[in-house]
């Protein structure tokens, strides 16, 4: 916009700038809509926006065209017909559940989920009046008999946080829909570039956005994906608990996003090569990664993922305190995962903190239990490293 020449400065300085997209071309790189607000022509335009008749973005906690881009990217990825990016993995898994749950109904989880998800269900839906029942997802015999008339969700982790056991997710659909239930599959740990829970059956495809999605620890929130009903449901509840994903997330999310299918291929190449070595250690009591034969889904997991399993591995080490200190100028010690740099977690004292210990115990998550997110590093580098922990 040219400012009309005889405006004063200060307005000149608030509108110049503005709508200067040259007509004709279009920026290849999309820009950050940073407006908490959108600018209307006349009321009926405003209603048509406000109704749903001609999406446009009108207000920052009902979504920013940058939100609305990595929706689309999210929806294309997991193969569903909606998505919806919230403020962090928490908020999406809240949203998609509450956008199908009221007080009354009940829902069946896997025991083996990370922490906080295991303490929503376990700790805060039932102050909503809704039941949750835990169960081991690997055992549909105790599934089945999990189920209730008033059973509507069954949820799972494709592979769970911090053990890598591999539910049937295909199996489980099929058990949950011959109870009118949907299965609800939190994807964060595979990816869509490794494992596509919705052409396997699942409702609806939750992921912890900082994790793979983008992939370098720089860009928070979550998503939920699914059939188009159930996506709206759930950013009715999004909206009105306020947990909208901010623009410049979704934007650095955007960047990450682009290189996903790459980044997976690394990480899971070299997250193998480690399982394999950390296996034949004399240090190492147990390794947890479904690409070993001895997992106990190991077949299951080599047909429902035939590109690998991603970059996460645990192991339970002799003296972990002593592994985590000797590695820690090469390997960091960072309670999250999925960035291309190798880190260490331990979720004794961080993800998995909110379970009681006997709990924990009972799941196999003990103290010198530490969970690896294979970066992607030159592996020779990476194994040389890790053995200098080892045998010191
Ligand atoms: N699901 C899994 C498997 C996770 O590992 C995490 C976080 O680590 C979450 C959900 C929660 O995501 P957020 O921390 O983005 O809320």
């Amino acid at each position: 916009m040219t400012p009309d020449p005889t405006y004063d400065l200060t307005t000149v300085a608030v509108r110049a700038g503005e709508e200067a997209r040259p007509v004709g071309s279009a920026p290849l790189a999309e820009p950050i809509y940073q407006s908490t607000v959108y600018a209307f022509p006349d009321l009926e335009t405003l209603d048509r926006a406000m109704s749903g008749e001609q999406p446009a973005a009108f207000y920052y906690r009902n979504g920013t065209p940058n939100a609305a881009t990595l929706e689309r990217a999210l929806a294309a990825l997991e193969g569903t017909e909606a998505a919806l990016v919230a403020a962090s993995g928490m908020a999406a898994i809240s949203a998609a559940l509450l956008g199908v749950l009221k007080a009354g109904d009940h829902v069946v989880a896997d025991s083996r989920l990370y922490g906080v998800s295991y303490a929503l269900l376990a700790e805060e839906f039932p102050r909503l009046g809704i039941e949750v029942t835990f169960v081991d997802a690997c055992d549909h015999t105790e599934v089945e008999g999990a189920f209730r008339d008033t059973t509507r969700v069954l949820h799972v982790e494709s592979l769970t946080n911090p053990l890598l056991t591999v539910p049937d997710v295909p199996a489980l659909a099929a058990l949950a829909h011959g109870r009118d239930a949907l299965l609800s599959v939190d994807n964060t740990f595979a990816s869509p570039a490794m494992f596509r829970p919705a052409q396997h059956g699942a409702d609806l495809v939750t992921h912890s956005v900082s994790k793979y999605l983008s992939g370098h620890s720089n860009a928070f929130g979550g998503v939920a994906c699914g059939r188009a009903d159930l996506i709206a449901a759930a950013r009715t509840r999004l909206l009105r608990l306020g947990g909208t994903m901010s623009a410049f997330d979704a934007w650095m999310t955007m960047q990450g996003l682009k290189t996903l299918g790459l980044r997976m291929r690394a990480h899971s190449g070299n997250a193998q090569a480690v399982a394999d070595v950390l296996a034949n250690h004399p240090r190492v009591r147990a390794v947890y990664h479904p690409g070993l034969s001895e997992h106990p889904q190991f077949h299951l997991a080599m047909d429902l993922f035939p590109q690998g399993f991603g970059g996460m591995l645990s192991a339970e080490i002799d003296d972990a305190p002593g592994f985590v200190k000797a590695v820690a100028g090469r390997i960091p010690l960072a309670p999250s995962l999925a960035d291309v740099m190798t880190t260490i977690s331990w979720p004794w004292g961080t993800s998995h903190r909110a379970l009681p210990e006997a709990e924990r115990r009972r799941l196999g998550i003990t103290p010198d239990l530490l969970r690896l997110s294979i970066g992607i590093e030159d592996i020779g580098d990476l194994l040389s490293d890790l053995e200098h922990g080892l045998e010191s």
